[in-house]
């Protein structure tokens, strides 16, 4: 009988856990020789994914939901038992703060890109001469073929400044929390610049693509996202429980990653060595350059940035908000004379994550060119949301609590080029470390889904070269 081989997944944030789970999944299905071990450098698993449970409020302090059309967030939870617990998002009308005023998000917009003419026409989102430049796109000729753009130079040249700065760029900078005029069209948003290309005008393209909506009841939107009950922490949780006993390891950072002959050898930083067959970096990518950094390959990933931004989450008592604003959040534009980036009215959004009679409000600071707000005091931060929010919502009192998350450094930058370094990155990893995987936030898609579906590959990847 042959040996048993080791498989390390390298970081425990959903991208390592789902890749452990489908592993020892596939291993136990095809009768392999093989045994996982996940390590994970801090003392907790989930990576970017937290949540804080106080009286009676779940308080996402990082993702707080997953988009619902990629299925691989929610076939995973509902393999680990959780598909009782998925909760589609309360829907409702979403806003737009821009130069300082809310204005409805037109209808029919999809990514800020106008489908349905009238809404359009008739929003106060933008000037006549802004409406007169966007509608262009349906005459202008294509855009010459290229490799990549900006996702700013590709929408504004089709839809003009305006829908970009005061529709477009609020909404996309919101995913990616970023510069528009910096990130990279494909790697973001591929389909527009085929869109572009097949039908010479991205509105025209889209009213042909979209799929047909299903009739709904007047006012009411169909939800798009999808989070858990209890916390998409629960999701980590109940992956944890499903990997076999002996599997994880917290508190074991890689420091060195070495090719010997017939293995890898990874150094860790208590000192002690672990031999691997094969190994899935599932950690952001500048710890993976560490790990790598004897291999020049990897020297694209120093350049590659990653931005800071803090989420604050406001619970109050529902007295509190004298301007209650039905629907269920805002994104604020570069315009505005604004530091929060958004604002979810969260216990509109997710009902069931506040108690009876409370509100919960969830904001974003820290845009592209404010990322020292992210390093002032608990206090600071508080104080700068509060007059913002008080700007919008006439809110009486302080917050019965607030919970602060600082997330510096941790929002990979796809900036333009970024999928054809990866495709270099990975085609001369496969030359010089047979066996070893990138997969995660920081490659090939930052949403959940698009993590777990990385881990996955990452998975076949590995059965593939073991074989
Ligand atoms: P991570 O979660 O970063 O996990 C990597 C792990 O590797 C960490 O646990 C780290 O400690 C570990 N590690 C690092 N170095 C080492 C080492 N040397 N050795 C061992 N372990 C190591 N996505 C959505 O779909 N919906 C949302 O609503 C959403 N909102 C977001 C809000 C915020 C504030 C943030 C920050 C992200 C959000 N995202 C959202 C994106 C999504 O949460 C992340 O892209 C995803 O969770 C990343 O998972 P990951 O496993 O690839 O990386």
């Amino acid at each position: 009988m042959s040996e048993t081989k080791q498989i390390v997944v390298v970081g425990g944030g959903i991208t390592g856990l789902a890749a452990a789970y489908y592993l020892q999944k596939e291993i136990k299905h095809q009768q392999l020789p093989y045994e996982v071990k996940l390590l994970e450098a801090s003392d907790k698993l989930g990576g970017k994914i937290k949540t804080e449970q106080r009286d009676g409020f779940t308080i996402e302090r990082g993702p707080d939901s997953f988009l619902a059309r990629k299925k691989s967030a929610s076939e995973l939870a509902s393999e680990v038992g959780l598909g009782d617990k998925l909760v589609p998002n309360g829907t409702g009308q979403s806003y737009i703060l821009v130069k300082n005023k809310l204005h409805k998000m037109p209808s029919g917009s999809f990514m800020g890109i106008p489908t349905k003419v009238r809404p359009f026409l008739f929003s106060g989102l933008f000037s006549p001469v802004g409406k007169v430049k966007a509608s262009k796109d349906f005459v202008k000729s294509k855009g010459a073929q290229q490799d990549d753009q900006s996702l700013g130079h590709f929408f504004r040249n089709r839809l003009g400044d305006e829908v970009v700065e005061n529709l477009i760029e609020p909404l996309l900078s919101g995913i990616y929390a970023g510069d528009i005029d910096n990130l990279s069209l494909m790697s973001t948003f591929p389909n527009f610049y085929h869109l572009e290309q097949e039908y010479g005008s991205l509105i025209k393209g889209l009213n042909k693509t979209m799929p047909a909506r299903k009739p709904v009841k007047k006012g009411k939107k169909p939800s798009m996202f999808l989070t858990l009950k209890d916390g998409l922490e629960s999701l980590v949780e109940a992956v944890t429980d499903h990997l076999d006993e002996g599997t994880v390891h917290t508190n074991k950072a890689v420091d060195h990653i070495e090719k010997k002959a017939s293995h890898y050898n990874l150094l860790l930083n208590d000192g002690t060595v672990m031999e691997a067959a094969s190994v899935i970096l599932a950690t952001p990518h500048f710890a993976a350059e560490r790990m790598l950094s004897k291999h020049d390959f990897m020297k694209p990933f120093q350049g590659m940035p990653a931005t800071s931004v803090a989420n604050v989450a406001l619970a109050f008592d529902a007295s509190a908000v004298k301007k209650d604003i039905d629907g269920t959040g805002f994104v604020v534009s570069r315009n505005s004379d604004f530091r929060i980036t958004a604002c979810t009215w969260t216990h509109k959004k997710w009902p069931h994550s506040t108690p009876e009679g409370k509100v919960l409000l969830r904001c974003y600071v820290g845009k592209p060119d404010d990322q020292e707000v992210v390093d002032l005091s608990d206090g600071e931060i508080v104080d700068i949301v509060l007059k913002d929010l008080n700007k919008t919502m006439n809110i009486t009192a302080d917050p019965e609590f607030s919970v602060i998350t600082r997330w510096k450094n941790a929002m990979p930058q796809y900036t333009v080029g970024h999928k054809q370094r990866m495709n270099e990155i990975q085609q001369a990893m496969e030359q010089e470390l047979p066996g070893v995987y990138l997969a995660g936030g920081s490659y090939h898609g930052v949403g959940v889904p698009d993590c777990i579906d990385q881990g996955k590959e990452a998975v076949e990847k590995v059965l593939k070269y073991l074989k």
